[in-house]
């Protein structure tokens, strides 16, 4: 794969059931931030890609055989795209590990997860249903739930496997068609997917992917007035735009933003239990989760004990490519390098002293994008480390007294995406659970897994509406009121 420019396969668009690659178009040249190679290249497509795109998903839509599919046929499809994923995890999970530097591990990992989006939202494609509601007398009201039509969905880079799984599996199983602008970095894999689907029988113009940059695609999709509802994955700032695009357009959105999420240990947690996770959950995907704990706060009587505890783990954390298999990868890219090492070189000061760094492997390519993890503390609460997302392997340590002040800290901060407590109190889970401002909250353990089952979203700057679970199947959906009146 990786034997120089004439080598690197072209990655094409997929509209109206075809694969197309807009060879005349400028091109994007697809580089591995393990090493720097160019591994592929797909087009930057406009707003006339963006459009036939559309087109083609309105035709699946209004009339098409997409439409004239039951749910249960809809599910059936998607059922056979997680087996597809499946079946194919070994190169697509070598893809993905290539395209985004993750570890090989990883990637698999991730790969089992996406074939498990279509497999749940597959399975529940045929349960929506509405409610029958006591009205006045003589009248029969029912409620259905039915899809908008066509929907945008922009994802980022950082599971560009999972995302498509995550976005497009619930629209498509409530019956929407999607048009999908998957991250110009890394979207390989989404293209992969979107291949296989038609593949295992996916009627034209039902699954749409088209590459290229977020200033250019993704601009003229959300721009689109034939779309009917958008969902966006990646940053705060890009999600605003998102949102004054879709008012323009009188449409919905949901956003799935960024996080400074807190994992909060107070003194009688079960410590074993809880380090590695700690540690787990803001090194995975090299700190590039929405959802990393960056922020570990932990109380005073513990702080000296748990900190060096993570600094033993930390200083044994090895970055490297993503053949090598080690704790973390690169980053995404140079930027993302340079941005993180910013975040890094500001810490080591009285506000954010240092505590330890990991290491970079001695085989991991000069080219690569690696960052050795870091760990500050204790970090003061209005520190840039304690309060800005930083998308990297870093973890600030706050000390807190009491259960109030865990609270006012962990709820100190502009996003609210997820939390996790540690703590053997089940009064006091309990209390913090409900008092967190967040979308999900974890009682001694942090993320589970991922699970696709479980809904996931967050408030204020994490963003709004929720993905995952059966929720995402309501968002993806709109409640239509029948009224008979019969006398
Ligand atoms: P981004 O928001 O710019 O990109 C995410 C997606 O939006 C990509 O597909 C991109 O092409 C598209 N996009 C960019 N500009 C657009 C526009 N004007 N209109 C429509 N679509 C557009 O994110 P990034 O620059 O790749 O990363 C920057 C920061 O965003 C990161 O450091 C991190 O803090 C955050 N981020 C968050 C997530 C997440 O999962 N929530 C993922 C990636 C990045």
């Amino acid at each position: 794969m990786n034997a120089g420019n004439f080598a690197a396969p072209f990655f094409p668009c997929v509209i109206d059931g075809k694969s197309i690659d807009f060879k005349s178009l400028p091109e994007i040249e697809v580089v591995s931030p393990s090493n720097g190679q160019l591994i592929a290249r797909i087009a930057a497509c406009g707003e006339d890609q963006v459009d036939a795109a559309v087109q083609a998903a309105r035709k699946a839509f209004d009339g098409g055989a997409w439409s004239k599919l039951t749910a249960t046929e809809r599910g059936r499809l998607l059922h056979k795209l997680g087996e597809a994923i499946t079946k194919n995890a070994t190169e697509l999970a070598e893809l993905e590990a290539q395209d985004t530097g993750k570890p090989l591990k990883t990637a698999k990992a991730d790969m089992v997860a996406a074939a498990r989006y279509f497999e749940y939202y597959g399975g529940a494609a045929d349960k929506v249903h509405g409610d029958t509601i006591p009205f006045l007398a003589g009248f029969q009201v029912q409620t259905i739930y039915e899809p908008f039509g066509v929907t945008g969905h922009i994802i980022p880079w950082n599971y560009p496997a999972q995302m498509i799984g995550r976005s497009c599996a619930p629209a498509l199983a409530m019956g929407n068609a999607v048009v999908l602008k998957p991250a110009e970095e890394a979207c390989l894999t989404p293209i992969r997917i979107a291949q296989l689907a038609l593949e295992v029988g996916f009627p034209a113009g039902a699954i749409n992917v088209v590459t290229g940059y977020g200033h250019m695609a993704g601009a003229a999709l959300t721009a689109h007035k034939g779309i009917d509802f958008l969902s966006f994955t990646g940053s705060p700032e890009v999600g605003v735009l998102i949102q004054k695009a879709a008012a323009e357009n009188h449409i919905g959105c949901t956003l799935e933003l960024g996080g400074k999420s807190p994992q909060i240990v107070f003194a009688d947690a079960d410590l074993d239990a809880a380090v590695p996770v700690l540690v787990n959950a803001i090194v995975q995907n090299c700190g590039q989760t929405c959802s990393a704990g960056s922020r570990a706060l932990i109380q005073a009587e513990i702080f000296d004990e748990v900190t060096a505890r993570l600094k033993e783990r930390f200083e044994n954390l090895v970055a490297g490519g993503w053949d090598e298999d080690l704790d973390l990868g690169p980053l995404i890219s140079h930027r993302q390098k340079g941005r993180v090492e910013g975040f890094i070189s500001n810490g080591g000061t009285d506000s954010a002293p240092l505590i330890a760094r990991g290491k970079v492997s001695e085989n991991a390519a000069s080219e690569g994008a690696f960052v050795a993890p870091a760990l500050f503390g204790p970090v003061a609460e209005d520190d840039v480390l304690a309060k800005e997302e930083v998308f990297g392997p870093v973890l600030s340590c706050i000390s807190f007294k009491d259960e109030a002040d865990a609270i006012r800290i962990a709820n100190d901060t502009d996003y609210g995406l997820i939390a996790s407590v540690w703590s053997r109190d089940g009064g006091r889970q309990m209390r913090l659970a409900k008092a967190l401002k967040c979308g999900q909250v974890y009682l001694n353990v942090y993320g589970a897994g991922g699970g696709i089952e479980l809904p996931f979203g967050g408030v204020r700057k994490s963003g709004h509406g929720r993905e995952k679970g059966f929720a995402a199947l309501l968002e993806f959906s709109q409640v239509k009121t029948i009224v008979l009146n019969h006398g």
